[in-house]
């Protein structure tokens, strides 16, 4: 490990990568925040044009070139969208990673910003104190006092968290840590599970639903103990030194394991821990390792379609539609897995939304960082939902759900979000 940290990263966007764009504008009506205001500053083109600017010393890092970088909701819609092959999510990482260095944010920011990304995301013991503490806040008369006050209009985007904030679930998933669960029935495959950082507080039932369903799927599945949080918030937040320290952690808890593959149920984490190697390139210790780490790597949706998929389901009654998440989408190139394993479940109606890969404005925390944006984007996507006024929308990602539950309850009709693996536990549970 110490070999490791002697590397001296400068990251900024690379010359080469900046180099693919040929400025054809192919790509602006795939974004977001193009489509919202139909400023070129705020589309892919016209941030790679401020990127150049900055990286040939035409324009120093200001300001405006930070706040239409943090517009970004770092979707890679445009990547999708582009035939120049621009890897437009590296660029806007490296982009964030080149602020945080030349230009960080004030002494108070960079603390709580710390204290979340370096001391709450990677420590089981204090997410669990969060969660216990977020449990308490609900349950007392405080939540409905501090709601009642008015305070929460004060404090900016600590007051929009906590309307957006999930209720914590209990028991947190942190008690499956360290535990193998057996195959049900013959077993095919040895895969570990991945279960996050704050999607063991927040999504506990979610991450037993995708153990269960491994497991219904002839997995013996291992929930190693020394896993920690994937680092993608890290890097979505130019924090990319802290990103590395935690992908060491997870290539050494899991490398060795002789797992057939690991697995998560996170798109946006996914995306991440598949760009491990990318991370680590320049890391002499670890950029093998990483490399081979990748190969294992699967979300969960793409395992369950690469193996024989067990039949044995009841029926999920209703018409459901499917939100591509974009890191799943957009960066992992993951689409037709979800819906294969929708159309599997006996009496699911499925039907497509218009432009379901269209991001919903969630991207990890941008819906409280840049709030207005992404509730505009988040009633955007809910007309495309609308269209097809499904019973369940289903997603990839626990990021999404919480995004789309609060579309559903604000411009739909409150209908159930949940994600594929859930509505494939549900199967397996009403096979009779
Ligand atoms: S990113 Fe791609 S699609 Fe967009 S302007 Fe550049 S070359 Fe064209
Ligand atoms: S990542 Fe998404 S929001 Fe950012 S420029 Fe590309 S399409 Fe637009």
């Amino acid at each position: 490990m110490a070999g490791s940290d002697r590397v001296q990263y400068h990251d900024a966007p690379k010359q080469s990568d900046l180099d693919r764009c040929v400025h054809c504008g192919l790509c602006l009506n795939a974004c977001p925040t193009y489509r919202e205001l139909g400023v070129e500053m705020d589309s892919p083109r016209g941030r790679i044009y401020q990127m150049v600017q900055v990286a040939t010393g035409a324009a120093e890092i200001g300001e405006s070139y930070k706040e239409h970088i943090d517009l970004c909701l770092a979707c890679r819609a445009c990547e999708t969208a582009c035939p120049s092959g621009v890897q437009y999510g590296r660029l806007v990482e490296a982009a964030r990673a080149e602020i945080e260095e030349k230009s960080p944010p004030p002494p108070l920011a960079r603390f709580l910003r710390s204290a979340v990304f370096e001391y709450l995301l990677p420590s089981k013991m204090n997410l669990r104190v969060v969660g216990f503490l977020l449990h308490f806040y609900r349950i007392s008369k405080l939540q409905a006092l501090v709601r009642g006050s008015g305070i929460l209009k004060l404090m900016g985007n600590l007051g929009k968290a906590e309307a957006l904030a999930p209720e914590p679930e209990s028991p947190s998933f942190f008690r499956w840590y360290g535990k193998v669960l057996p195959a049900i029935g013959e077993k095919k495959h040895r895969v570990a599970f991945l279960g996050g950082c704050m999607a063991n507080i927040f999504f506990a039932r979610l991450n037993e639903a995708t153990v269960r369903v491994l497991q219904a799927n002839g997995c013996e599945v291992s929930i190693p103990n020394d896993q920690t949080c994937c680092g993608a918030l890290h890097v979505h937040a130019g924090l990319r030194e802290p990103a590395r320290k935690l992908a060491r952690q997870n290539i050494d808890a899991l490398l060795g394991g002789n797992y057939d593959a690991i697995i998560t149920n996170a798109a946006g984490c996914g995306s991440t821990l598949k760009e491990y190697d990318e991370l680590l390139e320049e890391d002499p210790e670890y950029a093998e390792k990483a490399v081979q780490f990748k190969k294992l790597m699967k979300d969960v949706t793409e395992f369950l379609t690469s193996i024989e998929l067990n039949p044995a389901m009841g029926k999920v009654n209703g018409l459901v539609t499917y939100q591509d998440s974009c890191h799943l989408a957009h960066g992992q190139k993951i689409r037709s897995a979800p819906r294969t394993l929708l159309r599997a479940v006996p009496g699911l109606v499925f039907r497509e939304m218009p432009m379901s890969d269209l991001c919903c404005g969630s991207a990890g925390i941008y819906n409280i960082v840049q709030n207005d944006m992404s509730m505009a984007i988040l009633e955007t996507k809910m007309g495309h939902v609308n269209v097809v006024n499904p019973d369940i929308i289903v997603t990839a990602n626990p990021g999404c759900m919480l995004q789309l539950r609060a579309g559903a309850k604000l411009h739909g009709r409150g209908q159930r979000v949940a994600h594929v693996v859930e509505i494939l536990d549900e199967a397996y549970k009403n096979y009779h």
